[in-house]
Order: C-alpha cells, then sequence, then structure tokens
C-alpha cells in the first residue's frame, strides 16, 4: 500500500514536470521517459543503495535546446551509456528558450542552454541566466575566442557567414570582401535578411570590433543601398532569390549551404549547386565566424552532471558527429571538418573573441536603424 501512494506521488511529480516543459508532445515525451526510468532505478533497493548509484550511474541533466536533429538524440544516448546520466531534451526557438528561462528564473529545471549565435549567448549571460563552469577538459578543446571568458558559455560548433555567388554572373574575383558587395555593380544585385535576424547583428557587430563604428556604418548603408529588394525570409531563401535571377549575391551562413546541397527536394540541390562560395577578407581581417554553444543555467540542480555533458560535446568522439548533424564547423581543432566542408577550402577568420558580438550588439542595431536596414 506504501508502496502504491510512493507511486502515485511520483506520477504526479512526473506530470508536474511534464506540464512545465510546456513544449511540443514530443518534448513533453522523452522527459517522462527519463522520470520514469529514474523512478524505476530508486525502487530498486534502500535508499542508501540508491544514493550510491545515483553517484556512480546516475541521475539526469536536463537540457534546453534550439538544435532538433535526429543524430543529436543518438549521441546523447551514447553519452547516458557511458556515463549513466539521463539527458531530458526540451526542443524550442532559441529567443523564446532564453525568455522561458527569464520568466523560470530560480525554480527552472534547466541545467543547460543550448543556443546559436553567440550574440544570444552573451544576452542569456547578461540576463544572469547562466553561471561560470571551470573544466580545463573545455579550456582545452574550445580554443579561447570561442568561449566565455569567465565561463558562461562555450562555443560548441562554428559556422562562417559567407558570400555566395550565382557562378555564371558573377566573377569570382570581383567579390573578395564583405565592402565589395557595396560596389555600384552589385546594385539592386545583393541579397540578405532582415536586421532583425541575429546573424547580421552579430556580423555587423563584429566589423564594429575590428574596424570601427564608422566603417562599420558605411559597409551597412551601402548594403541597403544595393538590396535587391527588401529583406525577407531566412539564409536559404536568400539563396533560392539569387537562383531565380531577383539578384546575383546572398550573404548566409555555411550550414545552409550544406542544408540546400544534401536536400532532399530535388529544386534545393538546384540552388545550390548554382552558387559558388566566397570566403571574404582573406587578406585582411578574416571572415565572419559564429558559433552555436552551451551555457550551465543559473537555476542549475544537476551541476556535475551539466559539466560532464558539456565536456562530452567538446570530446573527439562527439564533436565531429554534433557539426556534421548541421554542416557546421567542430570547434576542436583536432577535429576535421566533413569532406563537404572541406571542399569549400581553409579559410582565415575572423581574430576576435566572440563575446564582442555581444558588447557591439547594441550598436550594431543602432547603426542597423540609422542606414535604414529593415
Ligand atoms: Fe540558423
Amino acid at each position: 500500500m506504501k508502496n502504491k501512494w510512493f507511486l502515485v506521488s511520483i506520477m504526479l511529480i512526473v506530470s508536474i514536470f511534464a506540464l512545465a516543459a510546456c513544449g511540443s508532445s514530443n518534448d513533453e515525451g522523452s522527459s517522462n521517459e527519463s522520470e520514469d526510468t529514474e523512478e524505476s532505478t530508486s525502487d530498486e533497493g534502500s535508499s542508501e543503495e540508491n544514493a550510491s548509484q545515483e553517484s556512480e550511474t546516475g541521475g539526469e541533466v536536463n537540457l534546453y535546446t534550439g538544435r532538433h536533429y535526429e543524430t543529436d538524440q543518438e549521441l546523447y544516448d551514447t553519452f547516458t551509456e557511458q556515463t549513466g546520466i539521463k539527458v531530458n531534451v526540451i526542443k524550442g526557438d532559441d529567443d523564446e528558450l532564453i525568455a522561458r528561462l527569464d520568466r523560470e528564473g530560480k525554480a527552472s529545471e534547466a541545467d543547460l542552454l543550448m543556443t546559436a549565435d553567440a550574440g544570444r549567448l552573451y544576452r542569456a549571460k547578461s540576463q544572469d541566466l547562466l553561471q561560470e563552469v571551470s573544466s580545463d577538459v573545455l579550456n582545452n578543446n574550445i580554443p579561447e575566442k570561442l568561449r566565455d571568458q569567465e565561463g558562461q558559455w562555450f562555443g560548441l560548433t562554428k559556422r562562417a557567414r559567407v558570400i555566395a555567388y550565382h557562378k555564371e554572373r558573377v566573377d569570382e574575383e570581383d567579390i573578395q570582401t564583405y565592402m565589395d558587395l557595396t560596389k555600384d555593380q552589385f546594385q539592386d544585385k545583393v541579397l540578405i535578411r532582415s536586421s532583425s535576424n541575429i546573424y547580421n547583428q552579430s556580423l555587423l557587430a563584429s566589423m564594429i570590433a575590428l574596424e570601427g563604428e564608422e566603417k562599420a556604418k558605411e559597409w551597412a548603408q551601402g548594403i541597403v543601398d544595393n538590396m535587391a529588394r527588401e529583406p525577407k525570409g531566412g539564409d536559404r531563401d536568400q539563396a533560392k532569390a539569387v537562383a531565380a535571377g531577383e539578384g546575383d549575391v546572398a550573404v548566409m551562413n555555411t550550414y545552409y549551404l550544406g542544408k540546400l546541397l544534401k536536400s532532399e527536394d530535388q529544386e534545393e540541390v538546384k540552388v545550390g549547386e548554382q552558387l559558388g562560395v566566397i570566403f571574404p577578407n582573406q587578406d585582411s581581417t578574416g571572415t565572419h565566424v559564429n558559433i552555436s554553444g552551451i551555457g550551465m543555467t543559473a537555476s542549475s540542480k544537476n551541476k556535475e552532471n551539466a559539466q560532464k555533458f558539456m565536456e562530452f560535446l567538446t570530446t573527439e568522439e562527439a564533436q565531429k558527429q554534433f557539426a556534421e548533424a548541421n554542416y557546421e564547423y567542430p570547434v576542436n581543432p583536432d577535429v576535421e571538418p566533413s569532406e563537404l566542408l572541406k571542399s569549400w577550402g581553409e579559410f582565415k577568420e575572423q581574430d576576435i573573441n566572440l563575446s564582442k558580438l555581444g558588447e557591439n550588439n547594441d550598436k550594431a542595431v543602432k547603426i542597423m536603424n540609422e542606414v535604414g536596414w529593415k
């Protein structure tokens, strides 16, 4: 009888957690599953045994992530096999996950926030949603410029923001820098997404860091003057517009080109095949690189497990699979990128700590407003 009440109360706790999760039905399913697993473990013996079992094999870690790749789940399963730590995944839109963490405050079940763009991670840090992690493994596996100096967030994968051009209509030689996009030759030919998107804010923020506000503003003004149309859609839509003849050059993240080329939709593959890739600013400041990354939440109740999980994702073993899931570059310099990415060649990256993207975000947004970048 006592057992029965124990079960009932566990089920109650499980449903409260599932309700709090409030994600898609899939997400709820995975958190339920984990709670069930934990329950069956704790039913097995005396509480003393449970405690030792917990520390040896166990427990769990709760991850809020903007990623949604099946291969990620395989990686989480490998982590669970190796450590006994169950990974409960809540998926969502990057900005919404940050808003949710903010709303939930100390009561949040989340141990980890995984999201794209250093600008966002910086924002989460500024809102006191993250906490410091001091780990030699992380510091050794991730180059210094790709992580927060105070250990509040760490890059896990890299992406470059490149220029895609129509191979038949554009001579590669004419476009070697981001500034080349502002040449008269490309009037009404430039496709780029809206200023409300963090990717362009971060690109402009990097220019502020490397070349100063004045130069950055000059570039932004030149881009607005050369736009083929009012910004709309995501990076892939800019590439599609180039293929459709609306313009000749598009600014996009490398993984979107990968997604087009590897798409199951043959029309998307055709779009990708018409485009060449330019890594801009190779003779000067380097190509803009951003990350997707992870931070331990300020509210984390499974800190040890969370750190182990972060460390696992930066190992050589995990990095390849994690980066390739989204056609990205591994952050761990000992791990090679995929064949597709290697086929685009090596390139010089901007040499700034990515915190600068967050630090200069306000200035970038201000400039975009001033030049009328919609
Ligand atoms: Fe993206």
